[in-house]
């Protein structure tokens, strides 16, 4: 979509002070509040949660996310100057923030690559619902860099951070990140982001048949009873380069009716609306687990996300094959009454509910739609 596309043409401003154009300083872009809008979509669901990709690129080449086969030394990644700067992140967070957001997740590629995040971090903690309260700040992280960083990104204000561990078998482990990472390196920074205080702690585990699913036992037992809550993820068909089979995504019910045979378990009440996890809790009181069935289980009903790519492209939809241009926007000059309404026309306009769909979708169909990469739009 581009700034032709009526959904974000630029409006006039509708307050005497709407924000001036130069980038990044004006007195209004240091307002960490803007008045706040009751949104909602075409299905009436609101918009709560934002999820931010700060960079394209990552140190690990997991199978199943930037298989080396595309994602090679000769793959073109973004330039510096297309990515969106610190401040141009801030002020969609801020505008998303008035819309309704409480919670922003920076994601990737790899975010702790992104250079200086600490002062995004920093920045993005100024913000404040319509009613005052902090928003929630988290961070999607494969580890590597955590033992290191994560004593200044608690200072910078990140409230929590989500792992992503799919093995605890280290030559699995370095196999399945395809650039022989060792897993214990992630494990002691789990254990650093949990002394930094960003916990509560989640850690991810996508389950793909055939490569990891052995270790759905194993890792269930591992972390139960420790203060990390382990959850597992059915493997998506995101992006055109992971070859996904729906013969290779092992069911929610069937990792849950796995564990329970061993580690019984009982079904828990959601914590917050929107929820992607289904919880589930260890019989003996020794913590839960989650699982997120985006295939067998859409949760598109109240879905309230939506994804900022590292170049400003807002995606309603994990599986949308196109984003609006809000860099565009931005780079152009407008104002931030402009930027909110454009926010507002895009969600309002929103109608997607892909997971809901794909079964109807035939396996010709499903290739044929150009959907961006994950590691590009961010999880
Ligand atoms: N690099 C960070 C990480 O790995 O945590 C953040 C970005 S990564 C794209 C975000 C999440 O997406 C990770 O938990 C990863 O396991 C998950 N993911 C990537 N490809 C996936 C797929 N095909 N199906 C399900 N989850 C996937
Ligand atoms: Fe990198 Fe995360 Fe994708 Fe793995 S899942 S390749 S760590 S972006
Ligand atoms: Fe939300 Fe799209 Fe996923 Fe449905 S398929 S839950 S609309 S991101």
């Amino acid at each position: 979509m581009t700034l032709t596309d009526p959904a974000i043409a630029p409006a006039a401003p509708t307050t005497p002070d709407s924000a001036p154009t130069d980038p990044g300083h004006s007195r209004a872009r240091t307002i960490t509040r803007l008045p706040s809008s009751g949104l909602t979509d075409r299905r009436g669901r609101g918009l709560r949660d934002l999820r931010i990709s700060i960079t394209d690129r990552c140190n690990f080449r997991c199978v199943y996310c930037m298989p080396k086969s595309v994602f090679g030394r000769d793959y073109a990644f973004l330039d510096r100057d297309e990515l969106l700067s610190f401040e141009e992140i801030t002020r969609i967070a801020r505008a998303a923030a008035a819309h309704g957001v409480e919670k922003l997740r920076l994601t990737g590629g790899e975010p702790l690559l992104r250079r200086g995040i600490e002062e995004l971090i920093a920045q993005l903690a100024e913000l404040r619902t319509p009613d005052g309260r902090p928003l929630e700040i988290a961070l999607t992280t494969n580890g590597a860099a955590l033992a290191v960083k994560a004593q200044s990104l608690r200072d910078a204000g990140l409230s929590r951070v989500t792992v992503s561990l799919d093995s605890l078998d280290d030559a699995r482990f370095q196999a399945m990140n395809d650039v022989k990472f060792p897993v214990g390196r992630v494990l002691d920074g789990i254990d650093a982001a949990h002394a930094a205080g960003l916990g509560p702690i989640k850690l991810n585990m996508v389950v793909k048949r055939g490569m990891n699913d052995d270790e759905i036992l194993p890792m269930a037992r591992h972390f139960k009873g420790t203060p990390y809550t382990l959850r597992f993820i059915e493997y998506m068909d995101v992006g055109n380069s992971n070859g996904w089979s729906l013969d290779e995504v092992v069911p929610s019910s069937e990792i849950v009716e796995r564990i329970g045979r061993e580690l019984p378990l009982e079904p828990a009440a959601p914590t917050a609306p929107g929820e992607t996890a289904a919880r589930w809790r260890y019989a003996d009181g020794e913590g839960e687990i989650g699982v997120i069935s985006s295939v067998t289980n859409a949760f598109c009903g109240t879905c309230n996300r939506a994804r900022l790519s590292t170049e400003g492209k807002l995606f309603t939809c994990l599986f949308a094959t196109d984003g609006h241009d809000l860099r565009a926007l931005l780079r152009g000059g407008a104002s931030d009454d402009e930027l909110s309404q454009a926010l507002g026309a895009i969600w309002g306009t929103r109608d997607d509910r892909y997971s809901e769909v794909r079964s109807s979708l035939t396996p010709e169909l499903r290739a044929s739609r150009q959907r961006v990469e994950m590691s590009y739009i961010g999880g």
